[in-house]
């Protein structure tokens, strides 16, 4: 996007109105929030749902496969984010595509609100993956685009906007573990829809009057015979798609675990093909394509990190269910709960970190210094875990404690990763991917699940100890070599701190 345009558009917001905020923040706060809190309380039941029995409400999934489920859905729904750039990027612009997205979100989880098996299951999925890519990287966009380049209250404006991400997944589910357990998981699942069509309200009602022209130029629109190539691929890809789906099917061939090595392999390949796409472009400069080498280990380190975050609502969702003593004294805790763990650390925390940095200046650690501290944190909340096995084998059930405090350990590595790696991304990507550097940060995220996918089944009881050692110590291994090239890499970053 030019200057000229990005000047024009942050000048028709108006500037203040949400705590000093430009008033649009109001709205992508609160858009973002619900769309946070229908994902999240739709999480906190998904894998229950998938693996309790009939006769208890749910599929009746054996666990190691809805386990896997879990992280392939969760890789596409940030896979699926490149599309909705793209179609943002060239076609509609960001305003339309994540209102188009809410839709298609709204939908799959209404889908689940209704009892249907595994047809409405795999159907929520998918309207659930395409909208969530057509929406979340377009609502970070329209945050961007309402501050000047200059603003310095820009990265504040980020952090009250990952507050409302939390503050939504933090509140999902309490409120839809409890009533799902209630009634049922179909009531839950209907709240997750309420709570988008929320969102939807909130940007539809107050988009004129606090958004102005934020979100609805379409940066780089297609060319007349652009648009006729792209329909062209677009329309032999889907046909592809369709083709090898039905000949695979036919042959019996189209199972849960082809289609998840099928995820896993696209989770390898594109961010590999992202980069040397990007090293090999004429339009990267050398300086860039030392930054490009430098961030090749933090995406890596990301990927690690991520890969444990998310089994916090797989694994640790598991463990909640099976392995931890839910009756303290009479009362009952819901094993959905759980998920309101994490964020309600990075609420409390978030500040926190924030005021550290501030306060350590220049003598804060550098990002790759960062990462590293993050992935052994992230390694120590897997290798605790070892703890209530090791000591009292795995056929008893443990304090909830054990649980709180994977979650806090996590934490701390996330605040140390999440909220630098974007501003990281867009630092170091080169100037003519600078449209891309959303979807490429959440490639982080959906490489991590595609991993995952292949890893999360090979959980129980009994490999539950190696388990959580050898995820853990890869972890903490990686951060120490992390560690010992952090002077390598911020001197490969030239100049970018
Ligand atoms: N948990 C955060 C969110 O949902 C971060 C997701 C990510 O970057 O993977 O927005
Ligand atoms: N902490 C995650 C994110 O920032 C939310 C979660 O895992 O519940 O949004």
């Amino acid at each position: 996007m030019s200057d000229k345009k990005s000047l024009n558009i942050y000048e028709t917001v108006p500037q203040k109105g949400f705590f000093g905020h430009p008033k649009g923040l109001f709205t992508l706060f609160f858009t973002e929030f619900w769309e946070r809190f229908s994902y999240y309380g739709m999480r906190a039941i998904l894998i229950y749902y998938m693996y309790y029995q009939i006769k208890d409400g749910g599929l009746g999934i054996d666990q190691p496969t809805a386990a896997s489920i879990m992280a392939v859905y969760g890789s596409l729904v940030y896979m699926s984010g490149i599309l909705g750039g793209w179609i943002a990027d060239r076609i509609l612009g960001s305003s339309k595509t994540l209102v188009y997205g809410g839709i298609f979100i709204m939908f799959g989880h209404l889908v689940l609100a209704f009892p249907g098996g595994l047809t409405t299951l795999f159907l929520s999925m998918a309207l659930i993956i395409i909208g969530t890519g057509l929406l979340k990287p377009n609502v970070s966009n329209v945050v961007g685009d309402m501050y000047s380049k200059e603003d310095n209250r820009r990265d504040a404006g980020f952090s009250i906007y990952y507050m409302g991400v939390n503050l939504g997944a933090f509140l999902a589910p309490l409120v839809v573990g409890t009533i799902s357990n209630k009634y049922n998981f179909h009531v839950g699942f209907g709240i997750a829809a309420f709570g988008m069509l929320l969102g939807l309200i909130v940007y539809w009602a107050t988009r004129k009057k606090n958004l102005g022209l934020a979100g609805t130029v379409v940066p780089n629109p297609l060319t007349k015979p652009e648009a006729k190539k792209a329909a062209v691929r677009f329309t032999a890809g889907a046909i592809v798609l369709v083709l090898v789906g039905a000949l695979l099917s036919m042959f019996g061939l189209l199972t849960v675990k082809s289609f998840t090595m099928i995820v896993s392999i696209l989770g390898l390949i594109i961010p590999a093909a992202y980069f040397i796409v990007m090293y090999r472009s004429k339009k990267t400069t050398a300086d860039e394509k030392s930054r490009l080498i430098a961030y090749i280990p933090l995406f890596i380190a990301a990927i690690m990190f991520w890969a444990i975050q998310e089994q916090g609502s797989i694994i640790l969702a598991t463990y909640a269910d099976q392995r931890t003593q839910l009756n303290l004294g009479g009362f009952k805790i819901e094993p959905a709960w759980f998920q309101s763990v994490n964020p309600l650390f990075i609420i409390v925390l978030a500040p926190v970190f924030a005021s550290l940095w501030v306060k350590l200046g220049n003598r804060q650690p550098s990002t790759p210094k960062k990462f590293s501290y993050s992935l052994v944190f992230a390694g120590l909340s897997f290798l605790i875990m070892i703890i209530p096995a090791a000591v009292n084998g795995t056929s008893t059930l443990v304090s909830p404690l054990w649980l709180v405090l994977s979650f806090l350990l996590v934490v701390i590595g996330e605040l140390l990763l999440s909220p630098v790696g974007l501003s990281t991304t867009t630092k170091l990507a080169p100037a003519a991917f600078s449209a891309q550097t959303l979807s490429l940060w959440f490639l982080t995220s959906a490489s991590a699940q595609a991993i995952n996918a292949q890893i999360v089944p090979l959980y129980n009881a009994k490999t539950e100890i190696a388990y959580f050692g050898i995820i853990g110590g890869l972890s903490i291994v990686l951060g120490i070599v992390l560690l010992f090239m952090a002077p390598k890499i911020s001197k490969w970053m030239r100049g970018i701190l």
